[in-house]
């Protein structure tokens, strides 16, 4: 029987929020999505880590609307909880169609941004994407505010998981995130991760990933202790062996500008303590972005060329 993504929908309960909303009637649950294709944009991307965009770039679905509410979010764009801002409609096939397109270049990742939300649409692209005999590799790219139940779904469908780890301590992540049980659902969800994929990235022979788990922090200004601690759950309750990636791009952007804390980018010298207590650790795996990343990397979802942003990890 073909796989109904709408049933899922009907009473939404997918993500911690736990709204219990008809998407298919509305838009009011907390991330305002409804049963639609709700994408912001589909395109190559060659600004990921090594392994994910390789020597030719990943394809990313950059879904709109999301289940938190990051007061700096860097795609906030299409994240941002007003109606329809820019993320556009598409058809199944629509989707199917342009993704193929892209696939057609060569390209073997396909990335889900931000999907928390979209899982049953997501999964729904899979599928028809199987139909049509394709199986790129599906790397899932999440704030991490994700039930280990929707993640369980999940098992066998995703050969990449791509999790943030924003926060260590909830009175920021319900501060700049509207979320306080963030630190506590995010580690579940990533151990949920990595008990699916395990500890080893795989890698194919041109160093693209095939299977496996990437975590992701952004060290936010003023805020070193919260990169510290972060790594150190990582190291102490996941595994010192899993691949981090470590972001120093963070750039105020104008809602957070004037913000006391976050109204400015991170300095070397809170990015060299961070990597320093990433090094004691012993979490060497994974990538460090260079400091000056926040001076060129800034995503803009409105430029008619948006699927050329870098940002360049060592
Ligand atoms: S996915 Fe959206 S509607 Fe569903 S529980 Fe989460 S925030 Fe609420």
């Amino acid at each position: 029987m073909p796989y109904d993504y709408l049933i899922e929908l009907e009473n939404c309960a997918l993500c911690p929020r736990e709204c219990h909303v008809n998407r298919l009637k509305e838009r009011n649950g907390y991330c305002e999505a409804d049963c639609s294709f709700d994408i912001g944009a589909i395109c190559k991307h060659t600004g990921e880590e090594p392994a994910l965009s390789g020597e030719k770039a990943i394809c990313n679905v950059f879904f709109a609307h999301c289940n938190l509410r990051c007061s700096y979010c860097q795609n906030y764009q299409i994240s941002r909880n007003k109606k329809k801002i820019i993320g556009r409609e598409y058809t199944l096939n629509a989707v199917v169609s342009k993704i193929t397109e892209i696939l057609d270049e060569g390209i073997d990742l396909l990335g889900f941004v931000s999907p928390s939300h979209f899982i049953p649409q997501m999964k729904a692209i899979i599928y028809a994407l199987n139909e049509q005999g394709r199986r790129p590799v599906i790397v899932y790219n999440t704030n991490s505010y994700d039930k280990v139940e929707t993640l369980k779904s999940l098992e066998g469908l995703i050969d990449v998981y791509l999790p943030d780890f924003k926060y260590s301590n909830s009175k920021l992540s319900k501060e700049f995130s509207d979320a306080d049980n963030y630190p506590e659902i995010a580690l579940k969800a990533i151990k949920e991760m990595v008990r699916q994929k395990g500890t080893t990235l795989k890698l194919n022979e041109r160093g693209q990933a095939e299977s496996g788990v990437i975590i992701r922090h952004l060290i936010l200004p003023n805020y070193i202790r919260n990169s510290i601690e972060a790594l150190r759950q990582i190291a102490h309750e996941v595994s010192s062996l899993v691949h981090i990636s470590l972001m120093s791009q963070y750039y105020p952007l104008p809602d957070v500008i004037n913000h006391p804390q976050i109204g400015r980018t991170v300095t070397k010298d809170e990015y060299d303590k961070v990597v320093a207590e990433m090094q004691s650790l012993g979490l060497f795996r994974g990538w460090l972005q260079e400091h000056e990343s926040n001076e060129y990397f800034r995503p803009d979802f409105f430029r008619s060329d948006a699927d050329s942003y870098q940002h360049p990890f060592s």
